[in-house]
């Protein structure tokens, strides 16, 4: 079996029991034909001996050539390769062809991929006589392909692993944890007010940040976890062995911390702070499928409970975010289908019950025909984009029926509008607010905004103050609505420029409560007659309250016991009847 050269897989293409001069011609030719092929070609034994190898082989598996060979083939190969080289020396025997990927580091470090394939070779009787072995240099290849992958699955940006890298990673760890017993942690951390930074100091400054900030979590977590980036300015933690809560939260605090330090760029400086939401498994989610989004989960919580810091998933969370999803779902459809309209509740003078203005209060139809108040949206009120599509719908209606009422020859009486932070984020509800009036004709007087005490104090207050500047500016104007449930205090309040206070509700509702309920309902009024505004009394719902605001000096009311709010064809009647009673 010395010298056979097989082709194919049939039968050898000449015997080695003839040594005729022919043969000999032959066996040269077969010889430099392979000895001139770039592949490396290994005639096998069936048992993996070497037989023959051409002069790429030769040189790439550091034989002699003219060593007679008989070595063991697997005894080449590099040593990490060697298990699939026997898997595929087995399968060969065994009659079918088989492949395999090698690599080999030369002395100076160079590494080459090799393709190996194997093919038997067959008698006449089809058992396997010898196996040949041709390996190709897929070294090119095989960088490309790298190239390619680093590529897709890393950021461009920051040189850190991407989401898509980051899912492959976050399904091995939770292979392996669950394999050893271990739990998985996941961060799911977002940069605050981002997108304002960007916008405001340009995108190369925002570039910038982003790669500081991966440096520095990259720092902050080698050798304890993994870091890649999920999106714009979301970044992902993942912490593949068990670790204890007060662990969990210390490792969040230390990334927070590390992130608020100022970042400079071009003699700029800027400090960001950073929500993190974390999920465990198995402890705070059982089904692993469900820890990207129980972490996710945890940090949409804290962003929109106001920015910064960290919270741990627990089941509640997700409870209320059905609920939100549900609450978002519905008003998309209301938005959708324009199923938002305007219902009014007057305003009246408690001496006399005369109408002195109306709030104009959202209520829209669902899909079943019902119709639906405030509180089964309420979570758009939090959400940008919807709530300023609510606001944009409701001016509209309101707007619209104000201008029909005026055609009609109506008197009229102001009417008030509710708005939600949210419709101030892009600095221009004043602006929207105006056009909108100069574009129906309507007298801004006839028009009031309503506003809550914690959007002038709170995040974003600087574009509430200034939209309300300009309004008030236009002749619109500015009332406090659930006055004393907020944050005002006597100092501040002066400087809030607001028209009228609207005393919340929960105080009417006290006044039964005795001398204290009373105590409060005084006070509330005196402060409004100190700084100069209105004042209106919300939810009165009995008579009995009634009265004691008239003992006390209220002069407007607004509650169930005059009306609740009512459709647009019903105050048109109203307004109807006040001008043939006068
Ligand atoms: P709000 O601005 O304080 O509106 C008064 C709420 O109290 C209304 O509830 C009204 O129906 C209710 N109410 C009036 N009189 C009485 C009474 O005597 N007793 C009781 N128990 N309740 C009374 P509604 O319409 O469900 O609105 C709830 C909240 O939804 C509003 O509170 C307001 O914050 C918000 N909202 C309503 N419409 C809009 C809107 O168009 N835009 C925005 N951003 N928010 C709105
Ligand atoms: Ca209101
Ligand atoms: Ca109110």
């Amino acid at each position: 079996m010395t010298n056979t050269l097989p082709t194919a897989v049939s039968s050898p293409p000449f015997d080695d029991s003839k040594h005729d001069k022919g043969h000999l011609e032959t066996l040269h030719a077969y010889k430099a034909m392979l000895d001139a092929s770039i592949d490396c070609i290994n005639i096998l034994t069936p048992d993996g001996r070497v037989v023959n190898m051409n002069q790429s082989g030769c040189s790439a598996l550091g034989v002699d050539p003219h060593s007679g060979f008989g070595m063991e083939w697997l005894l080449l190969l590099p040593e990490e390769i060697r298990k699939a080289g026997k898997k595929a020396l087995q399968k060969a025997r065994s009659g079918e062809n088989a492949q395999f990927l090698g690599k080999s580091i030369s002395e100076w470090g160079e590494t080459t991929f090799w393709d190996n394939l194997l093919t038997p070779v067959l008698d006449e009787q089809g058992t396997v006589e010898s196996i040949l072995c041709v390996s190709r240099n897929v070294t090119q290849q095989c960088s490309a392909e790298t190239k390619l992958r680093h590529l897709s699955e890393f950021d461009e940006l920051t040189n850190i692993p991407n989401r898509r890298h980051f899912q492959s990673y976050l399904k091995k760890a939770l292979r392996i944890a669950k394999a050893t017993d271990q739990s998985v942690t996941l961060l799911h951390a977002d940069l605050d007010h981002f997108k304002l930074l960007n916008d405001t100091r340009g995108s190369y400054f925002g570039d910038h940040v982003l790669k500081v900030v991966a440096k520095r979590l990259i720092k902050k977590l080698s050798g304890l976890g993994y870091v890649a980036r999920l999106s714009s300015d979301e970044f992902a933690i993942i912490i593949p062995q068990t670790i204890s809560t007060e662990e969990i939260t210390q490792v969040a605090q230390n990334i927070i911390s590390t992130v608020a330090k100022p970042i400079n760029h071009n003699g700029q400086s800027v400090r960001l702070s950073m929500s993190i939401g974390t999920a465990t498994w198995p402890y705070s989610v059982d089904n692993s499928d469900m820890l990207t989004k129980a972490a996710n989960v945890a940090l949409s919580d804290i962003k929109q409970n106001g920015c910064g810091g960290v919270l741990q998933y627990h089941s509640q969370l997700m409870k209320s975010v059905t609920r939100i999803a549900e609450q978002l779902e519905l008003a998309q459809y209301a938005i959708d289908h324009h199923k938002i309209e305007p219902y009014y509740q007057p305003k009246v003078r408690l001496g006399d019950g005369q109408l002195v203005g109306l709030e104009a209060l959202l209520r829209f139809t669902t899909s079943t025909g019902e119709l639906a108040f405030p509180g089964a949206i309420c979570a758009a009120f939090e959400n940008r984009a919807l709530v300023e599509k609510i606001g944009e719908q409701m001016r509209t209606r309101v707007f619209k029926d104000i201008q029909a009422w005026t055609e009609k020859g109506l008197k009229l009486v102001p009417v008030s509008l509710n708005a939600s932070p949210g419709e101030f984020m892009w600095d221009d509800y004043a602006e929207k607010c105006l056009a909108q009036i100069k574009h129906y004709g309507i007298d801004p007087r006839l028009i009031e905004i309503e506003i809550t005490e914690h959007m002038i104090v709170g995040h974003g207050a600087e574009f509430v103050i200034r939209a309300i500047k300009e309004l008030r500016a236009q002749g619109i104007s500015i009332a406090l609505d659930d006055f004393g449930t907020g944050y005002s205090t006597l100092s501040n309040i002066k400087d809030y420029s607001v028209d009228v206070i609207k005393v919340d509700r929960s105080f009417v509702s006290s006044l039964h409560q005795g001398r204290e309920g009373k105590a409060i309902i005084k006070a509330l009024l005196l402060l409004a007659n100190c700084l100069g505004m209105d004042v209106v009394a919300e939810g009165v719902e009995e008579q009995e309250q009634c009265d004691t605001l008239i003992d006390e000096g209220y002069v407007i009311g607004q509650g169930f016991l005059f009306s609740p709010a009512v459709s647009m064809t019903q105050i048109e009647k109203l307004l109807e009847s006040e001008m043939t009673s006068e």
